[in-house]
């Protein structure tokens, strides 16, 4: 065996509070940490299946959030709805290409190639795949990384916000797409926090049986 052995595999758990490692006795339901009292558990209970519900109510929110108003804008000459896309047509035609990019980027890209990694992640352990498990553990970190960072996309929107009244005399209000995606967010974030990346090498472990 060419990797270093799993703590489940030697028979000790880590507790999720005080991250004491301990052996649990055997064939005890509830288990307790010895040092705190938290539950112990060898891998978080129904992780793929509550990571994939969040992840599923964030894939079908995407859906609104890019096709809904992100803010509706209202001035002396008329009111007007932008959408995410909208908004990125707009300054690419207006002349801000980065203002462009970084929106898409940002508001479409990282959403979206979050949720293809979470699901990448989620199918390849339930398949109980071997395939290349310290790269997926690298995803899952920048997953994790960008969780913490998105809320870039507020800024975006707060940017926008600041140049449309700078341009005009002109009232915004967020629409129901603003609200999708915050939920989005959100649910990638839980989603992402929901899953055990322990799961990874635990059939790596269980081949060598
Ligand atoms: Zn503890």
């Amino acid at each position: 065996m060419t990797a270093a052995m799993t703590a489940a595999e030697l028979g000790l758990l880590s507790c999720h509070t005080c991250r004491l490692v301990s052996r649990p006795a055997r064939g005890l339901g509830e288990m307790g940490c010895p040092r705190c009292g938290a539950a112990l558990h060898l891998r978080k209970p129904a992780s793929v299946s509550r990571s994939w519900a969040l992840l599923v109510a964030a894939v079908i929110l995407y859906i609104p959030a890019n096709l809904l108003p992100m803010m509706k804008t209202s001035s002396l000459f008329g009111s007007q709805s932008d959408t995410i896309m909208s908004g990125v047509v707009y300054f690419w035609t207006s002349g801000s290409w980065y203002l462009a990019l970084i929106i898409f980027f940002a508001s479409v890209m990282v959403p979206l190639l979050k949720m293809i990694a979470l699901a990448l992640l989620l199918v390849s352990v339930q398949r109980r795949s071997r395939w290349q498990p310290e790269q997926r553990a690298r995803l899952y970190r920048l997953v994790e990384f960008v969780g913490r960072w998105s809320m870039l996309d507020i800024y975006v929107v707060a940017v926008i916000v600041a140049l449309v009244q700078l341009k005009a005399i002109a009232t915004i209000q967020p629409g129901a797409g603003a609200v999708a995606f915050g939920a989005v967010v959100v649910l990638t974030m839980f989603s992402a926090m929901a899953f055990d990346a322990r799961l990874i090498w635990d059939t790596r472990a269980q081949s060598h049986g």
